[in-house]
C-alpha cells in the first residue's frame, strides 16, 4: 500500500491552490471552503448513490492519485468539482484569530475542534439570517462563527 496524501478532514477551512484556480477560474481566489467529505476508497456510482453516499467512499476515487478526494462546501453552492490534495491550501489564518462560542456541537459531522467558530477575517455590517450574530468576510464569502457556516450575502452588506 502506497501512502495516501490526507491533509485536511471534515470542517477544514481551505482555500484552492495556483494550480486549480487555473483549473477551475481565478474568480474563486480568496474563497473559502469548508471540507465535506473525505474519500479514500472507490465504489461504483450507482451502488455509492444506493448506499446514501457512505463515508470515505467515492466514485470518483482513483488509487493511482496516491491523493485523498475531496468534496467542499461553499456559501454560493456554484462550485461542483471533487478536488485532490495538491488542489487545496489551508485557509490563510490570520494573526489575530478569535474563537467564538458556536451552537455547532462536536457530534455534528462538519464540526471541527481546530476550526470551528475560528476566525481572524473583518465583521461584516449585516448581520446572520440564522441567528442574528455578526458575520465574518473571510474571502468572498460570509462566514458566521456561532453558527460554524457559511452565509448568504445580507442585503446591507457594504462590500462587493
Ligand atoms: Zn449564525
Ligand atoms: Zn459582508
Amino acid at each position: 500500500m502506497s501512502k495516501i496524501a490526507k491533509r485536511f478532514r471534515v470542517g477544514s477551512k481551505v482555500v484552492l491552490s495556483p494550480d486549480a484556480l487555473e483549473n477551475y477560474g481565478e474568480k474563486y481566489e480568496g474563497r473559502v471552503f469548508r471540507v465535506e467529505s473525505v474519500s479514500t476508497k472507490y465504489m461504483p456510482a450507482n451502488q455509492f448513490f444506493a448506499e446514501g453516499k457512505p463515508k470515505g467512499y467515492h466514485p470518483g476515487y482513483d488509487d493511482s492519485s496516491g491523493s485523498a478526494l475531496y468534496d467542499l462546501l461553499s456559501p454560493t453552492a456554484d462550485f461542483h468539482n471533487s478536488v485532490y490534495d495538491w488542489e487545496l491550501e489551508p485557509a490563510p489564518r490570520k494573526a489575530h484569530t478569535t474563537r467564538y462560542a458556536t451552537t455547532k456541537k462536536p457530534s455534528d459531522p462538519t464540526y471541527s475542534a481546530q476550526w470551528s467558530g475560528v476566525t481572524g477575517a473583518p465583521k461584516c455590517a449585516g448581520r446572520c439570517s440564522t441567528c442574528g450574530g455578526a458575520l465574518h468576510h473571510e474571502g468572498d464569502t460570509h462566514y458566521c462563527p456561532s453558527c460554524d457556516d457559511f452565509k448568504a450575502r445580507p442585503t446591507n452588506c457594504n462590500r462587493r
